[in-house]
């Protein structure tokens, strides 16, 4: 795996061995059709399944309010105040999620897509080959990313879920609920674990 950019320079919450898992995931599944996350924030996982897609000319959709998660409002535990916007008040992660694909040469290949993962999920249509849920943590976030995107995902196609705990001393359940819930339906295997990233493949 070789990366434009260094992803140390890219603030996020994604280990490196999870970042070049999902980097494998893209590169095997984008010849196949497109990749999406929810969840985009400064570009740390669009770096890597960005550039896995520009090997093959496919693209990658990255959805994001960009107003920041739970956790990353002010006096929680992500708060980041250098990503705040002074003038809307509120955090607002998209102008350096668009600097850091410019400077990976990604803005061809990551489509940044600004709104709710709900509204956008109801209107989808494209199969997808790979699709990252790495958006809101609260029950009712991580269960309408469930019901919204999973319909759209190809047969053979991969489901990456980041912040899976399988001990709920470790972190926040709704992510691990949701992962149960697609190894429950029968629809899903699992294909890998990577610290707290599970990688599910649609039968
Ligand atoms: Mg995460």
């Amino acid at each position: 795996m070789k990366l434009p950019i260094n992803p140390d320079q890219v603030k996020g919450f994604l280990a490196p061995e999870e970042g070049e898992a999902l980097f494998n995931a893209a590169a095997a599944r984008a010849p196949h059709g497109p990749c999406l996350e929810i969840g985009g924030y400064c570009g740390k996982s669009a770096l890597y399944i960005g550039t896995a897609c520009a090997a093959t000319n496919e693209l990658h959709f990255s959805i994001d309010h960009h107003r920041g998660s739970e956790e990353n409002q002010p006096g929680w535990e992500y708060f980041d105040e250098t990503l705040w916007d002074e003038a809307a008040g509120a955090i607002d992660t998209l102008p350096i999620f668009r600097s850091n694909m410019r400077k990976a040469g990604l803005e061809g290949t990551v489509i940044p897509i600004v709104g709710r993962s709900i509204d956008i999920a109801q209107r989808w249509g494209t199969p997808l080959s790979f699709l990252f849920i790495d958006g809101g943590h609260t029950m009712e976030h991580a269960l309408n990313d469930y019901r919204g995107w999973m319909p759209h995902i190809m047969p053979n196609g991969l489901v990456a879920i980041h912040d899976v705990f399988p001990d709920p001393n470790d972190g926040g359940r709704p992510p691990y609920e949701i992962y149960q819930r697609a190894l429950a339906s029968d629809l899903y295997v699992e294909e890998a674990a990577i610290k707290s990233l599970r990688i599910l493949r649609r039968l």
